[in-house]
Protein backbone atom coordinates (compact mmCIF):
# COMPACT_ATOMS: atom_id res chain seq x y z
CA UNK A 1 0.00 0.00 0.00
CA UNK A 2 2.56 2.18 0.72
CA UNK A 3 5.09 1.44 -2.11
CA UNK A 4 7.07 4.27 -3.00
CA UNK A 5 6.55 6.40 -0.78
CA UNK A 6 8.48 7.32 2.79
CA UNK A 7 7.79 8.16 6.37
CA UNK A 8 9.75 9.87 8.84
CA UNK A 9 8.48 8.39 12.66
CA UNK A 10 9.90 10.90 15.16
CA UNK A 11 10.89 8.82 18.72
CA UNK A 12 11.18 5.52 16.77
CA UNK A 13 13.51 3.76 18.58
CA UNK A 14 11.30 1.92 20.79
CA UNK A 15 7.51 2.18 22.18
CA UNK A 16 4.78 3.52 19.46
CA UNK A 17 7.18 4.90 16.81
CA UNK A 18 9.20 1.45 16.03
CA UNK A 19 5.64 -0.24 16.00
CA UNK A 20 5.04 2.84 13.18
CA UNK A 21 8.21 2.06 11.84
CA UNK A 22 7.77 -1.39 11.50
CA UNK A 23 4.12 -1.18 10.52
CA UNK A 24 5.21 1.14 7.14
CA UNK A 25 8.02 -0.52 6.00
CA UNK A 26 5.81 -3.65 5.88
CA UNK A 27 3.85 -1.83 3.76
CA UNK A 28 6.72 -0.97 1.26
CA UNK A 29 7.76 2.29 2.70
CA UNK A 30 10.94 3.77 3.10
CA UNK A 31 11.69 4.32 6.44
CA UNK A 32 13.77 7.19 8.35
CA UNK A 33 13.54 5.88 11.93
CA UNK A 34 14.76 8.82 15.11
CA UNK A 35 15.62 8.71 18.70
CA UNK A 36 17.74 8.41 21.39
CA UNK A 37 19.50 5.17 22.47
CA UNK A 38 22.37 2.86 22.28
CA UNK A 39 24.08 3.43 19.15
CA UNK A 40 24.39 -0.25 18.14
CA UNK A 41 21.09 -1.36 19.65
CA UNK A 42 19.80 1.31 16.91
CA UNK A 43 21.93 0.14 14.02
CA UNK A 44 20.92 -3.47 14.75
CA UNK A 45 17.17 -2.05 14.39
CA UNK A 46 17.72 0.35 11.43
CA UNK A 47 18.88 -3.31 9.49
CA UNK A 48 16.36 -5.51 11.15
CA UNK A 49 14.14 -3.22 9.33
CA UNK A 50 15.39 -3.33 5.73
CA UNK A 51 16.27 -7.14 6.21
CA UNK A 52 12.67 -8.17 7.40
CA UNK A 53 10.78 -6.24 4.88
CA UNK A 54 13.28 -5.49 1.87
CA UNK A 55 12.73 -1.12 1.68
CA UNK A 56 15.44 1.40 2.70
CA UNK A 57 16.43 2.26 6.37
CA UNK A 58 18.14 5.26 7.29
CA UNK A 59 18.41 6.77 10.89
CA UNK A 60 18.25 10.25 11.88
CA UNK A 61 19.92 11.27 15.12
CA UNK A 62 17.93 14.47 15.47
CA UNK A 63 17.21 15.89 18.84
CA UNK A 64 13.79 16.80 19.05
CA UNK A 65 14.92 19.28 21.23
CA UNK A 66 16.86 21.27 18.72
CA UNK A 67 14.64 22.60 15.87
CA UNK A 68 17.43 23.43 13.47
CA UNK A 69 18.20 19.35 13.73
CA UNK A 70 14.24 18.56 12.98
CA UNK A 71 14.28 20.48 10.11
CA UNK A 72 17.24 18.62 9.18
CA UNK A 73 16.03 15.87 9.47
CA UNK A 74 13.38 15.98 7.06
CA UNK A 75 15.60 18.10 4.47
CA UNK A 76 17.94 14.78 4.81
CA UNK A 77 15.17 12.11 4.28
CA UNK A 78 13.81 14.35 0.84
CA UNK A 79 17.38 14.61 -0.28
CA UNK A 80 18.14 11.14 0.43
CA UNK A 81 14.75 9.45 -0.69
CA UNK A 82 13.55 11.69 -2.57
CA UNK A 83 9.96 12.95 -0.23
CA UNK A 84 8.20 12.98 3.32
CA UNK A 85 4.83 11.85 2.28
CA UNK A 86 4.44 10.24 6.00
CA UNK A 87 5.39 12.25 8.71
CA UNK A 88 4.44 10.94 12.16
CA UNK A 89 5.35 12.77 14.96
CA UNK A 90 5.67 10.68 18.30
CA UNK A 91 8.95 11.11 20.34
CA UNK A 92 7.65 12.08 23.70
CA UNK A 93 8.79 11.86 27.38
CA UNK A 94 6.96 11.88 30.57
CA UNK A 95 7.57 13.65 34.17
CA UNK A 96 5.24 13.14 37.39
CA UNK A 97 5.14 15.42 39.84
CA UNK A 98 2.92 17.59 41.64
CA UNK A 99 2.89 21.03 39.87
CA UNK A 100 3.80 22.98 42.76
CA UNK A 101 7.22 20.72 42.80
CA UNK A 102 7.65 20.36 39.11
CA UNK A 103 10.84 21.15 37.69
CA UNK A 104 11.15 23.54 35.65
CA UNK A 105 13.59 22.24 33.39
CA UNK A 106 11.10 19.04 32.56
CA UNK A 107 8.00 21.56 31.81
CA UNK A 108 10.56 23.03 29.02
CA UNK A 109 11.67 19.77 28.15
CA UNK A 110 8.53 18.26 27.84
CA UNK A 111 6.88 21.15 25.74
CA UNK A 112 9.47 21.02 23.37
CA UNK A 113 9.44 17.34 23.02
CA UNK A 114 6.05 16.31 22.82
CA UNK A 115 4.68 19.70 21.40
CA UNK A 116 7.16 22.30 19.79
CA UNK A 117 8.75 19.56 17.95
CA UNK A 118 5.63 18.35 15.76
CA UNK A 119 5.33 22.12 15.08
CA UNK A 120 8.98 22.41 13.42
CA UNK A 121 8.69 18.81 11.25
CA UNK A 122 5.61 19.80 9.87
CA UNK A 123 6.96 23.13 9.31
CA UNK A 124 9.66 21.63 7.48
CA UNK A 125 7.70 18.67 5.85
CA UNK A 126 4.43 20.32 4.51
CA UNK A 127 6.25 22.18 1.72
CA UNK A 128 7.05 18.84 -0.38
CA UNK A 129 3.75 17.60 0.69
CA UNK A 130 1.90 20.09 -0.94
CA UNK A 131 3.85 20.04 -4.06
CA UNK A 132 3.28 16.77 -4.47
CA UNK A 133 -0.74 16.96 -3.15
CA UNK A 134 -0.30 14.19 -0.93
CA UNK A 135 0.61 14.16 2.79
CA UNK A 136 -0.34 12.07 5.91
CA UNK A 137 0.90 13.53 9.21
CA UNK A 138 -0.04 11.53 12.52
CA UNK A 139 0.41 12.99 15.80
CA UNK A 140 0.52 10.33 18.40
CA UNK A 141 -1.13 12.51 21.27
CA UNK A 142 -2.95 10.68 23.96
CA UNK A 143 -5.85 10.27 26.05
CA UNK A 144 -4.25 12.72 27.96
CA UNK A 145 -4.96 15.37 24.90
CA UNK A 146 -9.18 15.15 25.82
CA UNK A 147 -8.91 14.70 29.59
CA UNK A 148 -6.12 15.08 32.35
CA UNK A 149 -5.02 13.45 35.02
CA UNK A 150 -3.28 14.87 38.32
CA UNK A 151 0.60 15.22 38.68
CA UNK A 152 0.71 15.50 34.52
CA UNK A 153 0.43 19.14 33.94
CA UNK A 154 3.30 19.86 31.59
CA UNK A 155 2.43 16.40 29.69
CA UNK A 156 -1.22 17.39 29.70
CA UNK A 157 -1.00 20.72 28.44
CA UNK A 158 1.84 19.67 25.76
CA UNK A 159 -0.85 16.74 24.56
CA UNK A 160 -3.81 19.15 25.14
CA UNK A 161 -2.08 21.90 22.62
CA UNK A 162 -0.85 18.71 19.82
CA UNK A 163 -4.81 18.00 19.62
CA UNK A 164 -4.88 21.99 18.74
CA UNK A 165 -1.77 22.16 16.30
CA UNK A 166 -3.68 18.89 14.63
CA UNK A 167 -6.72 20.34 13.84
CA UNK A 168 -5.25 23.62 12.57
CA UNK A 169 -2.63 22.28 10.30
CA UNK A 170 -5.04 19.75 9.16
CA UNK A 171 -7.69 23.04 8.16
CA UNK A 172 -4.80 25.03 6.34
CA UNK A 173 -3.93 21.60 3.87
CA UNK A 174 -7.07 20.29 3.68
CA UNK A 175 -7.43 21.24 0.14
CA UNK A 176 -4.15 19.45 -0.92
CA UNK A 177 -4.66 15.88 -0.18
CA UNK A 178 -3.04 16.45 2.99
CA UNK A 179 -4.05 14.73 6.07
CA UNK A 180 -3.39 15.31 9.76
CA UNK A 181 -4.61 14.05 12.68
CA UNK A 182 -4.02 12.93 16.36
CA UNK A 183 -4.04 9.29 17.94
CA UNK A 184 -4.94 9.06 21.05
CA UNK A 185 -3.84 6.26 22.58
CA UNK A 186 -4.75 4.86 26.35
CA UNK A 187 -2.18 3.10 28.35
CA UNK A 188 0.14 1.24 26.17
CA UNK A 189 2.75 -0.98 27.69
CA UNK A 190 6.22 0.62 26.59
CA UNK A 191 8.92 2.06 28.07
CA UNK A 192 7.44 5.48 28.49
CA UNK A 193 4.75 4.08 30.66
CA UNK A 194 7.25 1.73 32.85
CA UNK A 195 9.37 4.37 33.42
CA UNK A 196 6.45 6.33 34.85
CA UNK A 197 5.77 3.96 37.49
CA UNK A 198 8.86 4.45 40.00
CA UNK A 199 7.90 7.90 40.64
CA UNK A 200 3.78 7.42 40.46
CA UNK A 201 4.30 4.86 43.59
CA UNK A 202 6.84 7.91 45.25
CA UNK A 203 3.77 10.72 44.64
CA UNK A 204 0.92 8.46 45.17
CA UNK A 205 2.49 6.20 48.11
CA UNK A 206 1.85 3.17 46.22
CA UNK A 207 3.20 -0.13 45.35
CA UNK A 208 4.05 -1.44 41.70
CA UNK A 209 1.07 -3.57 41.44
CA UNK A 210 -0.84 -0.99 42.73
CA UNK A 211 0.02 1.49 40.44
CA UNK A 212 -0.34 -0.80 37.35
CA UNK A 213 -4.27 -1.49 38.30
CA UNK A 214 -5.40 1.78 40.58
CA UNK A 215 -3.67 4.29 38.90
CA UNK A 216 -3.10 2.69 34.92
CA UNK A 217 -5.61 0.44 34.41
CA UNK A 218 -7.88 2.05 36.32
CA UNK A 219 -8.90 4.34 34.00
CA UNK A 220 -9.21 2.21 31.15
CA UNK A 221 -12.87 0.07 31.50
CA UNK A 222 -11.16 -2.87 28.89
CA UNK A 223 -8.89 -3.12 31.81
CA UNK A 224 -6.23 -4.41 29.39
CA UNK A 225 -3.39 -2.45 28.23
CA UNK A 226 -3.42 -0.80 24.33
CA UNK A 227 -0.63 -3.11 22.20
CA UNK A 228 1.79 -1.28 19.81
CA UNK A 229 0.52 -3.43 17.16
CA UNK A 230 -2.93 -1.70 17.86
CA UNK A 231 -1.54 2.07 17.69
CA UNK A 232 0.82 1.13 14.44
CA UNK A 233 -2.57 -0.77 12.97
CA UNK A 234 -4.43 2.82 13.47
CA UNK A 235 -2.19 4.60 11.68
CA UNK A 236 -1.42 2.17 8.40
CA UNK A 237 -5.63 2.70 8.59
CA UNK A 238 -4.63 6.48 8.09
CA UNK A 239 -2.61 6.37 5.22
CA UNK A 240 -4.85 4.39 3.36
CA UNK A 241 -7.21 6.34 0.46
CA UNK A 242 -9.89 4.88 2.78
CA UNK A 243 -9.15 7.11 5.73
CA UNK A 244 -8.60 10.42 3.13
CA UNK A 245 -11.46 12.18 4.54
CA UNK A 246 -10.28 11.46 8.01
CA UNK A 247 -8.54 15.03 9.17
CA UNK A 248 -8.36 17.20 11.94
CA UNK A 249 -9.43 14.60 14.31
CA UNK A 250 -8.06 13.37 17.63
CA UNK A 251 -8.89 9.64 18.12
CA UNK A 252 -9.05 7.79 20.89
CA UNK A 253 -7.78 3.99 20.88
CA UNK A 254 -8.28 3.58 24.80
CA UNK A 255 -10.23 1.27 25.84
CA UNK A 256 -13.24 3.23 26.55
CA UNK A 257 -10.81 5.48 28.99
CA UNK A 258 -12.56 9.05 27.40
CA UNK A 259 -15.95 7.53 27.04
CA UNK A 260 -16.43 7.85 30.63
P1 LIG B 1 9.08 5.23 24.46
O1 LIG B 1 9.80 5.79 25.62
O2 LIG B 1 9.13 3.77 24.19
O3 LIG B 1 9.49 5.98 23.14
C1 LIG B 1 9.77 7.36 23.11
C2 LIG B 1 10.66 7.64 21.94
O4 LIG B 1 10.96 9.05 21.92
C3 LIG B 1 12.01 6.91 22.01
O5 LIG B 1 12.40 6.48 20.72
C4 LIG B 1 12.96 7.99 22.50
O6 LIG B 1 14.31 7.77 22.13
C5 LIG B 1 12.36 9.19 21.78
N1 LIG B 1 12.83 10.47 22.34
C6 LIG B 1 12.73 10.91 23.62
N2 LIG B 1 13.35 12.10 23.72
C7 LIG B 1 13.83 12.41 22.50
C8 LIG B 1 14.56 13.50 21.98
N3 LIG B 1 14.95 14.54 22.73
N4 LIG B 1 14.89 13.48 20.66
C9 LIG B 1 14.55 12.43 19.87
N5 LIG B 1 13.84 11.38 20.31
C10 LIG B 1 13.50 11.37 21.62
O7 LIG B 1 7.55 5.70 24.67
P2 LIG B 1 6.16 5.35 23.94
O8 LIG B 1 5.25 4.93 25.01
O9 LIG B 1 6.37 4.52 22.76
O10 LIG B 1 5.71 6.83 23.53
C11 LIG B 1 5.65 7.28 22.21
C12 LIG B 1 4.60 8.38 22.14
O11 LIG B 1 3.34 7.83 22.50
C13 LIG B 1 4.85 9.55 23.07
O12 LIG B 1 4.55 10.77 22.43
C14 LIG B 1 3.87 9.28 24.20
O13 LIG B 1 3.50 10.46 24.87
C15 LIG B 1 2.72 8.67 23.45
N6 LIG B 1 1.80 7.87 24.25
C16 LIG B 1 2.23 6.78 24.94
C17 LIG B 1 1.32 6.07 25.69
C18 LIG B 1 1.72 4.86 26.47
O14 LIG B 1 0.92 4.41 27.30
N7 LIG B 1 2.87 4.29 26.25
C19 LIG B 1 0.00 6.48 25.77
C20 LIG B 1 -0.40 7.60 25.07
C21 LIG B 1 0.51 8.29 24.31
Amino acid sequence: MLANKTAVVTGSTSGIGLGCARAFAEQGANIVINGLGDADEIERTRASIEADFGVQCAYSPANMLKADEIAAMVADAEKDFGSVDILVNNAGIQFVSPVDEFPVDKWDAIIAINLSSAFHAIRAAVPGMKQRGWGRIINTASAHALVASPYKSAYVAAKHGIAGLTKTVALEVAEQGITVNAICPGYVWTPLVEAQIPDTMKARNMTEEQVKKEVLLKAQPTKEFVTVDQVSGYAVFLCSDTASSITGSVLPIDGGWTAQ
